[in-house]
């Protein structure tokens, strides 16, 4: 089966917003074994937008259209769209429940535009939207299938996943699963080198995508049942483990806040934090987990010296000593934050985050991460720097990546 994908609006070519959806859609279309052949963008005009879905139902067995779905006289993607196949539009009156409801829940007025979002395909198939007003929509005729899509990534996304995969399961003849492994701590380069001619399998195939800081390597397998799937994942899962499973972090998890969280709360631990140049990033990541409270004890932006020293109660002499940026305040950071905060786990983050700052005996992007628990303290030393512009953020980031891998490591260890 071959597709295409049509975005519809005038904010992408004008580049105030970027096409996400290419993106996300081309994956999940790649995934099912839909061949996607063209991605086209048109802006909110109505004649432009029929030559173009009027091309892609002539070239195309399956066209997906996303934004445009909305309550207003320039949201043209329905209208356009079913008018091109051939198919009248008829009012769904679950929808227009729906739309209501979601006003109701709001507390406001449904203005009475809204229930033009009611109008939809006759024959065809709803997928309601959970986050929003927009329904989606599938349609069919003559061989050709039309899916219509809401604008918002928030509504897109879910959707998609929860309704509109198994829809388009009906065109595949096969099942596809995947899991993704988190590979923190290598470059995508050392993974691809690392992983060789796994990359090369075709199924299961293994494909690395790079993140922030971080690695993700999606392995899919296609077969006739989710057994067969299951079965031939695990065994190339077990695969790249065996070559770099010392940095696999999780299987089908966000982030490292997220795996850390729950193996605190999993295992009844608590973890308190100083701070100096991630100015809280790290406790923003943590306290973005819901639940974290359970975890989360202590918490300080120690940037300032003064800080360190009287709130924190690192000694002056060590700071004078050996710096403020050094193995041994990174250390006492740790051991005072854990104290503290009366807990299991403490960090203690300091470094060079740059522009200025930086000398050649303590350049930019120097940092030292302490880690304290039980009676024992530790840090690394880590050189963030790649010599590019502008990478305050960057470095603060893979700074506190590295913080959160750390407090995950020596939990792990202590656990065994
Ligand atoms: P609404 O009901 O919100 O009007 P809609 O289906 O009419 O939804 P649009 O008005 O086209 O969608 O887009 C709404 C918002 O969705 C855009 O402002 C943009 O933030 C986001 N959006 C739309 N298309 C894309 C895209 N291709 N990639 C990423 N974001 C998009």
């Amino acid at each position: 089966m071959n597709a295409e994908l049509i975005a519809v609006g005038t904010e992408i070519l004008l580049g105030d917003i970027l096409n996400t959806h290419a993106k996300f859609l081309s994956n999940e279309l790649a995934e099912l074994g839909i061949n996607l052949l063209y991605h086209t963008t048109v802006g909110d005009n109505k004649q432009r937008l029929q030559g173009i879905v009027a091309q892609a139902l002539q070239r195309s067995d399956l066209i997906v259209v996303t934004g445009g779905l909305g309550p207003t006289k320039d949201d043209l993607t329905k209208e356009t769209v079913c008018e091109q196949m051939g198919v009248p539009l008829v009012r769904d009156e679950q929808t227009v429940h729906r739309i209501k409801d979601y006003f109701q829940r709001l507390g406001k007025e449904m203005p009475e535009n809204n229930l033009k979002q009611a109008l939809l395909p006759e024959g065809g198939t709803v997928f309601q939207n959970q986050h929003g007003t927009a329904p989606g929509m599938a349609v069919q005729k003559n061989g050709k299938t039309a899916i219509l899509l809401p604008g918002p990534p928030h509504e897109l996304v879910p959707m998609f996943q929860e309704q509109v995969r198994p829809y388009l399961m009906q065109f595949t003849d096969s099942v596809i699963l995947s899991h993704s492994l988190r590979i923190f701590g290598l470059g995508e380069s050392r993974v691809d080198e690392l992983l060789d001619e796994l990359l090369d399998n075709q199924n299961p195939t293994v494909a690395l995508y790079a993140k922030r800081g971080e690695v993700l390597a999606r392995i899919t397998a296609k077969a006739e049942t989710k057994e067969k799937c299951e079965e031939m994942v695990s065994h190339m899962v077990e695969q790249v483990k065996q070559r770099v499973g010392e940095y696999v972090y999780g299987m089908d998890v966000s982030s490292l806040e997220e795996v850390l969280v729950k193996q605190l709360i999993q295992h009844n631990k608590s973890i308190a934090l100083a701070e100096s140049c991630t100015g809280g990033m790290v406790a923003e990541k943590i306290t973005s987990i819901p639940g974290s409270s359970q975890c989360f004890s202590y918490g300080i932006v120690s940037y300032a010296n003064r800080v360190k020293a009287e709130e924190l109660g690192v000694d002056p002499t060590t700071l004078k000593t050996y710096g403020a940026v050094s193995h041994q305040v990174a250390e006492q950071m740790a051991s005072c934050a854990k104290q503290r905060g009366q807990a299991d786990i403490g960090i203690g983050i300091t470094g060079i985050a740059g522009p200025d700052g930086g000398t050649a005996e303590k350049p930019v992007g120097l940092v030292y991460v302490g880690v304290a628990f039980h009676n024992q303290v530790r840090s690394i030393e880590l050189h963030l720097s790649r010599g590019l512009p502008d990478e305050r953020q960057d470095i603060r980031q893979r700074t506190a990546m590295h913080a959160l891998s750390l407090a995950l490591n020596v939990l792990n260890q202590e656990l065994i």
